[in-house]
């Protein structure tokens, strides 16, 4: 939307194909969740990722040090590049609307 301020004649094919570039290139990750359109983060920092129930927003969860790959019994022979936790539930937000409203989760 904000690059078609600029450009009013450029396509949504434009768009995708230079964010499909950003991430080769390292500059965005694609986020892609189960119930949810694509989305591209950029924070290159290892990270995972929250998805709220109600808003769909997604929300970053820093990744902590502690937890490395090897809590997970990954088997012999897989070379682990990229592991992301997914969080899903309420955000904040959300959460308060729902408390205030009584009905909790
Ligand atoms: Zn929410
Ligand atoms: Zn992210």
């Amino acid at each position: 939307m904000r690059v078609k301020q600029d450009m009013p004649d450029i396509s949504l094919a434009t768009v995708y194909n230079c964010l499909d570039t950003f991430v080769q290139c390292g500059l965005v990750r694609q986020v892609v969740h189960e119930r949810g359109a694509t989305r591209y983060c950029a924070n290159t920092e290892e990270h995972h990722h929250f998805y709220c129930d109600e808003c769909h927003g997604t929300y970053d969860i820093p990744a902590a040090p502690s937890v490395s790959r090897f809590v997970f019994q990954v088997p012999a022979g897989f070379v682990v590049r990229h592991f992301e936790i997914v969080f899903q539930g309420l955000c904040p937000k959300c959460f308060a609307k729902r408390s205030e409203s009584a009905e909790y989760p």
